[in-house]
């Protein structure tokens, strides 16, 4: 089982930088060994475990780029246009007749290979047929529309690397080789928790003073987005005895736990204590707004991430704290977060020496500019401002005040998992 090695909880400063967290983070947690073999239709998304080199050129035969006349590139026209007689046909699939010789073209289609004695391709919409025979511009460079074999990827070429979670392009570049199963990590196992008696789970009951409970189904859709299994295990109440037996239950048979709420300081936040009697734990006071604080710990061997309650508060901490350590825990590369710079529309006050976050939306500004217009409310607890929003503008220690046409980085809530 992976683990989070004890020292890294000698950490207990006031402030946690959000760069100084995701250092720990992929420097203390243990990669998942195991891997499992999957085949190619459900690769998507999966952690590549080893590097894969390509088994053959691509393409892997020479062949025209385009629908035409191939001719041998030292028999083209010279100065003006010539008549070639037509030797033959060759189609995508099948092979050429013969070679072909001086003074003959041969019609050829996408894909098809090259015929011997050729390696230039008229395309059809430059020629013209006449008396049976095809007439040819001058002008063509010898080797036009043609794909080489390996231009693409010569054979032996690293092509795929382990650590790289698998997009639908690298999936049919396994395709193209050949290839039919993929050696993957195996899914990250987490368990999640949400944690407060106001809770109850849609579908049930809900009393007066009670909310259903949204976070656990924003986590669980974050963690399937990253390719987690995830392990539905409810919602607890506030009392230490029963959050620490319900943590050290699920800590033998998951990669992860991860629980909401209760990670306040306030007395009836018990998650804290429960960590603490059921294994080890370290309260990040990071620096990031909305965040709030976020408790680690290792329980029975597995690493414990407690989030905040307050929406806003778990999916931007989820974002720095909890993706990061999955991609740790499966021995991904970790992929820094890249704003894409637009212009603010809005003007923002911010605390210095804190990672702040704002909710926006995209807008195309009068000169076709992208903008970024500010959610009116700042409210940690408000669903809406995620829902009706894009993304985040990233607001970086050092800033202290944003004002309208200044450049700021903006984070779009795809890129983010
Ligand atoms: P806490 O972090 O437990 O103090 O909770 C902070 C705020 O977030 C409170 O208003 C809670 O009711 C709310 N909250 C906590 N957990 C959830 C949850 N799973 N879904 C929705 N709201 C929650
Ligand atoms: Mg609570």
């Amino acid at each position: 089982m992976a683990q989070l090695s004890d020292d890294c909880f000698a950490f207990g400063g006031p402030m946690m930088s959000v760069d100084e967290a995701v250092g720990i983070i992929a420097a203390r947690v243990t990669r998942v060994e195991d891997v499992e073999t999957v085949g190619l239709a459900a690769a998507d998304g999966r952690v590549l475990a080893r590097d894969i080199a390509a088994p053959l050129p691509l393409p892997p035969f020479t062949n025209s780029a385009v629908d035409g006349y191939a001719v041998a590139g030292r028999d083209l026209p010279q100065g003006e246009a010539q008549a070639y007689a037509v030797s033959g046909r060759v189609q995508a699939g099948g092979s050429a007749p013969a070679p072909v010789k001086p003074g003959e073209a041969m019609r050829i289609f996408t894909g098809a290979p090259m015929p011997e004695g050729a390696d230039t391709v008229f395309m059809q919409e430059d020629v013209r047929l006449e008396d049976g025979k095809v007439v040819l511009p001058a002008g063509l460079k010898p080797g036009a529309n043609v794909r080489p074999a390996g231009e693409d990827i010569p054979s032996g070429r690293a092509a795929l690397t382990a650590g790289q979670r698998l997009r639908p392009q690298d999936v049919a570049l396994a395709a193209a080789f050949g290839l039919t199963q993929l050696g993957v990590v195996r899914r990250i196992r987490v368990a999640v928790f949400s944690t407060g008696n106001e809770l109850v789970s849609p579908g049930e009951t809900r009393a007066a003073a009670q909310l259903f409970d949204s976070n656990r189904f924003m986590l669980m859709a974050m963690l399937a987005r990253l390719g987690c299994e995830v392990g539905d295990l409810g919602i607890l109440r506030d009392e230490r005895t029963s959050l620490a037996s319900a943590l050290k239950k699920v800590a033998g048979d998951h990669d992860l736990i991860l629980t909401t709420g209760g990670v306040s300081t306030g007395e009836e936040d018990h998650v804290k204590a429960a960590v603490e009697s059921a294994g080890k734990l370290v309260l990040w006071r990071m620096a990031i707004k909305p965040g709030r604080p976020v408790a680690m710990g290792i329980i029975g061997g597995t690493p414990f991430i407690g989030l905040p309650g307050n929406p806003v508060a778990s999916f931007v901490t989820f974002v720095h704290v909890v993706r990061p350590t999955i991609l740790a825990l499966s021995g991904a590369k970790l992929q820094p977060l890249v704003p894409m710079p637009v212009r603010a529309a809005f003007t923002y006050k911010k605390k210095i020496a804190r990672r702040e976050y704002v909710r926006v939306t995209l807008r195309n500004g009068a000169d076709g500019g992208l903008e970024a217009v500010k959610f009116p409310r700042e409210g940690a607890g408000l669903l809406s401002s995620l829902v009706d929003t894009d993304g985040l503008v990233e607001l970086d220690e050092r800033v202290t005040l944003v004002e309208p046409g200044q450049t700021v980085g903006f984070l779009s809530y795809a890129s983010l998992l």
